[in-house]
């Protein structure tokens, strides 16, 4: 969420001019939020999300042999 200090004010980050600074006082604001979201986000958030998928799909397997045993 882009912050202006000056102002003391929140923006949402599509009333922030292009170049990222506050439409009233013009003080430099934020990254835009994509970039700022994606550089907040650690890389073992992401192992753990590869992991957590790898496990799911493992067990997926699991259990489509498990059905596969039952008939
Ligand atoms: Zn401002």
């Amino acid at each position: 969420m882009p912050w202006c200090e000056p102002c003391d004010k929140f923006y949402n980050p599509n009333t922030v001019s292009g170049d990222g600074s506050c439409p009233s006082c013009g003080t430099k604001i934020d990254a835009p939020a994509v970039v700022v979201a994606s550089n907040r986000i650690p890389w073992h958030f992401w192992l753990l999300a590869a992991a957590a998928g790898i496990y799911l799909g493992w067990r997926a397997v699991q259990g489509v042999v498990a059905l596969l045993g039952l008939f």
